[in-house]
């Protein structure tokens, strides 16, 4: 193995990472926008925590047509978890349930699906075919997600070279987490069954940034089309990581492409010193051959502790064990992540397989931390024969539990011994990652019976093919030659609004620059002026821009009129302000003049802004604010 520490995230080169053979690749699950789910006709999109019901399931484990044992259902036999599924009678139908056989799949989503394919410059599927995909984590409640491949082979350009991008699948969302600890886990099954496609790249990513940057151009791509959901939990990346000797390890639903490049540096890091620390243990003739461990129950030597997690454990009636990694010492505070050791690997594995969920669940003998008192740890290591070269780790808690824990850190610490295990990780906050589940066998798909093939025809890829957008940054070159002002650009080319912005710009001839603006930073301002703000229809901002380019309204008014059509939800053409002519605003200025010369004014300089912010207020909208001043101006002119 290449003698390479990691340094600190902001030291590493690109060197560093071409050295260690960094490789990362992207799975992005992104729901479409539609208004039904996918197999179903149950609304997309309705969310809500409310529930009519409730249903409670348990996970059992069958044997494949191999002969084997799915990694993920033994996993998740093993923490014997109560898995209740909250259902709201306006989000969820009996097909989420598998009460009742699959609608035909929702030809909009299709649509979506394979406008995206051709966007990638995939080649798109002629023949669909349904299949299941196990699920075997409870986050489906029938074990299996209706999923199928649209469209394959496709590619982007990034930098000097093209990321390839491997596959593109429409499948069923899958409910909700809410909440998991000790033996409970609670799902809402509002989003169950909304489509998504997942898009899947080629471990083609070299450094941790650009696997953020290659993430950032195919999240704006697809929502380029418009058709797609944006906001908290739209959209969701999960991204594979391996070194040189490693193991391709996905890090799940990470919810922010911010996070990408820690979480990415962190992964590598945590394989290249695990696949170090291998090493280490063959230095000392640690392999999986000569591997030892022992179990016991150390209940009684350690009853009256003070050290207070078990001491309360010890009050409840819990049981203690300890487990000898022999010729171990050291290693539970081997370096795997930044400011993260080997103990934590194993208090992850305890925490989720054997759902002792309350930390610390273990304690070890190589730590320097307060715990039990040193006499009770050469207590505890004499009676079970550990030695100095030993690592003691002990763990408490209901007696099923730990018996399943203790085995599961001999497993742990075994598996070191032979390289990075198989699983799934999360992304933790601080840009580490914890240990997720055991990665599901191979056999994941088989084909779905109840529904038929399905053709793409020919005729149906044209009409398709006539609505998919440019590519964003083409879009960015017509933006800059129009002078849009730059921080538009890119939130403009992205938009769902820009076959709009041609439309305004080309046929309507109206000002690139008020239509970006109009378009771009209006809802944002309105967003922020109300907190109920909903996406403004299309239909609104033609309406609105198509009575600026008529002249009914000026530019003033434009935002006044989509703040009213944001309250009442549609465009109203009454609340289209009345043209005022100038002979009316020259009467209606001197009306204020003689009523402003009544009150004191001691700025005298001001007086024409006072006088023009007066009538401004009266006639907002109605005519432009140039033609006010430009009369103002003519008025004062004349009295002087
Ligand atoms: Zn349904």
């Amino acid at each position: 193995m290449i003698d390479f520490k990691f340094k600190p995230f902001n030291e590493m080169t690109d060197d560093d990472y071409k050295l260690v053979g960094f490789k990362s690749g992207l799975e992005i699950h992104q729901q479409l926008y539609t208004e039904r789910k996918l197999f179903c006709r149950c609304p997309a999109g309705l969310y809500n925590h409310k529930y009519d019901a409730e249903i409670l399931r348990h996970m059992r484990p069958t044997l494949s047509e191999l002969g084997e044992y799915d990694g993920t259902a033994l996993m998740e036999f093993k923490t014997k978890k109560d898995i209740i599924y909250h259902i709201n009678r306006d989000s969820v139908c009996t097909y989420e349930m598998d009460d009742t056989p699959p609608f035909e799949i929702n030809e909009q989503a299709l649509d979506i699906a394979i406008e995206i394919g051709m966007l990638y410059r995939c080649s798109i599927i002629d023949e669909i075919h349904i299949a299941r995909k196990q699920y075997l984590d409870g986050s489906i409640p029938t074990g299996f997600q209706r999923t199928s491949i649209i469209s394959v082979d496709g590619r982007v350009p990034y930098k000097d070279r093209e990321i390839e991008i491997l596959q593109i699948s429409i499948e069923e969302d899958s409910c909700r987490e809410v909440s998991d600890y000790g033996h409970t886990r609670v799902y809402v099954a509002d989003r169950l069954g909304m489509p998504l496609i997942e898009t899947v790249t080629a471990p083609d990513m070299k450094t941790p940034v650009e696997v953020a940057e290659v993430g950032k151009i195919l999240s704006n791509i697809v929502k380029s089309t418009g058709k797609v959901r944006t906001g908290a939990g739209a959209a969701r990346e999960d991204v594979n990581v391996s070194v040189a000797g490693g193991t391709r390890i996905e890090i799940k639903g990470v919810p922010s492409l911010k996070r990408i490049p820690l979480l990415t540096y962190n992964e590598a890091m945590r394989q290249w010193n695990l696949l170090r620390l291998r090493e280490e243990l063959k230095k000392r003739g640690i392999t999986a051959e000569t591997f030892e461990h022992k179990i016991e129950n150390i209940t009684k030597i350690l009853r009256k502790t003070i050290y207070l997690p078990i001491a309360n454990a010890m009050n409840d009636g819990k049981v203690i064990y300890a487990v000898t990694l022999k010729k171990f010492k050291g290693f539970l505070n081997w370096q795997t992540q930044t400011e993260t050791y080997f103990s934590k690997e194993i208090s992850d594995r305890v925490r989720v397989i054997a759902c002792l969920s309350a930390l610390p669940n273990i304690i070890h003998s190589d730590s320097t931390a307060e715990t039990i008192s040193t006499a009770e740890w050469q207590k505890v290591k004499k009676t079970i024969g550990a030695t100095d070269e030993d690592t003691v780790v002990i763990v408490w808690g209901p007696e099923t539990d730990v018996i399943t824990a203790s085995r599961e850190i001999a497993i742990r610490a075994k598996e070191v011994t032979i390289g990075i295990p198989s699983e799934t990780r999360q992304a933790l906050r601080d840009g580490t990652n914890g240990f997720e589940r055991i990665l599901p066998g191979p056999e994941r798909m088989y084909p779905d019976t109840d529904l038929p093939p399905k053709r793409v025809t020919e005729k149906r890829k044209q009409r398709i093919k006539a609505q998919v957008p440019e590519l964003y940054w083409e879009k960015e070159n017509w933006y800059r030659e129009l002078k849009v002002p730059e921080d538009l650009i890119q939130p403009l080319a992205i938009s769902r609004l820009t076959g709009l912005f041609k439309k305004t710009v080309n046929e309507w001839k109206i000002d690139p620059v008020l239509t970006a603006v109009v378009l771009i930073q209006y809802p944002k301002r309105l967003r922020k002026m109300k907190t109920d703000f909903e996406k403004i229809d299309e239909e609104v901002f033609a309406e609105i821009l198509k009575a600026y380019k008529d002249g009914k309204i000026q530019r003033e008014g434009i935002l006044m009129l989509l703040a009213n059509s944001v309250k009442q939800g549609v465009f109203d053409k009454d609340s289209i302000p009345p043209q005022i002519r100038e002979t009316e605003v020259a009467a209606l200025i001197k009306n204020s003049d003689a009523e402003l010369r009544k009150s004191r004014i001691y700025n005298k300089d001001s007086y024409g802004n006072y006088l023009t912010g007066k009538v401004m207020n009266e006639v907002r909208g109605r005519i432009s604010s140039s033609a006010v001043i430009n009369t103002v101006e003519k008025l004062l002119k004349e009295k002087k």
